[in-house]
């Protein structure tokens, strides 16, 4: 009616207290997911994923045409953006810039109006940019290859880490590897985690170099895994737990158990539909307890690598 105090326009609706214009513009085609469904999953999700993403810079894949259309990362805030978007001053090669931080669901729904689909973080916060605190090493398979091979890289590289006092949690990536996840405790800085990363990483590709590869040269990858180190350092970024993904069927980074993985059938299994069953368990990631990269460990591996020289 003409009184109501809030008037709103027929197309538009209100995600989060935030203003979703085009609510029933496609995004997905198959499954038919609508901006207003992309904006009410970071409703549903921010909760479980701010714990993740809050305190970091964040880049944005934003998809103004749907997820099948063109999309970019953007890491820096811009004019005309809802302003729960906020912004954390990083140090760069050029000088200090404002880059996107979120702070709360708001602020994600915000930036799924601004077409964003996929969120991707930093390994370290803001307040400790020089301190990651989680480590990670995403397993890149060439095309083609079996997803069994994507698990058994997976649990080989976590009983690599189990041994040498690293717990990780594995994470499907909705796209075609896996994510396998160690958090930390913000004590060692980039240099030693990108050492301790890119160590591990090769000593495994030189182990079993058939399944292997820890070189980003595409040309060495074929019908191997490539595992990804790469994400280790400042200013990288991996996408977050509970981020949609701009490919086909609408998938979501979604982190599991080591029992679960052992079933996964893809890094997809879990889609913007499926996923909210999950909201009735815990989250894998969210349990895990931090662990210090310190002398120690960083001795363990050494040790490793000269005795396999
Ligand atoms: P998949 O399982 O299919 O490999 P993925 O998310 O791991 O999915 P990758 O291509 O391996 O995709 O990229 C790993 C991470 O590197 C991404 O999650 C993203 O954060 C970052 N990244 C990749 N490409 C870019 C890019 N063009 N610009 C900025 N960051 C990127
Ligand atoms: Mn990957
Ligand atoms: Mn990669």
């Amino acid at each position: 009616t003409n009184e109501d105090p809030m008037p709103q326009a027929d197309n538009e609706v209100r995600v989060a207290g935030i203003r979703i214009s085009n609510p029933d513009r496609r995004i997905y085609e198959r499954p038919a997911v609508t901006k207003r469904e992309v904006a009410e999953h970071y409703e549903a999700l921010g909760p479980r994923m701010l714990p993740f993403l809050r305190d970091r810079p964040v880049s944005l894949v934003r998809c103004p045409d749907g997820a099948a259309g063109e999309c970019f990362f953007q890491k820096h805030r811009t004019r005309g953006m809802p302003s729960a978007i906020r912004t954390v001053k990083v140090e760069t090669k050029s000088g200090p810039e404002d880059y996107i931080t979120l702070p709360d669901v708001p602020a994600l729904v915000g930036a799924a109006q601004m077409g964003a689909l996929e969120f991707h973080i930093w390994g370290s916060r803001n307040r400790r940019l020089k301190r990651p605190d989680r480590m990670v090493f995403d397993l890149d398979p060439d095309e083609g290859l079996d997803f069994a091979r994507v698990r058994e890289a997976a649990a080989e590289l976590r009983v690599r880490l189990d041994d040498l006092g690293l717990p990780a949690v594995p994470m499907l990536s909705g796209g075609k590897g896996v994510h396998v996840i160690v958090p930390l405790k913000p004590a060692a800085e980039w240099e030693s985690v990108k050492f301790f990363t890119r160590a591990l990483s090769t000593l495994l590709a030189e182990e079993a170099p058939d399944r292997y590869t820890a070189a980003m040269a595409k040309a060495g990858r074929k019908g191997r895994i490539f595992i990804d180190w790469l994400r280790n350092d400042r200013g990288s970024t991996a996408v977050a737990p509970y981020s949609l993904r701009a490919r086909p069927g609408a998938t979501v980074a979604t982190p599991i158990t080591w029992d679960e993985l052992a079933r996964a059938r893809s890094a997809g299994d879990w889609t913007i539909r499926s996923i909210r069953e999950r909201l009735e368990g815990p989250c894998p990631l969210s349990e895990a307890r931090p662990v210090t990269l310190g002398r120690t460990v960083i001795g363990r591996l050494e040790r490793l690598v000269t005795q396999s020289k």
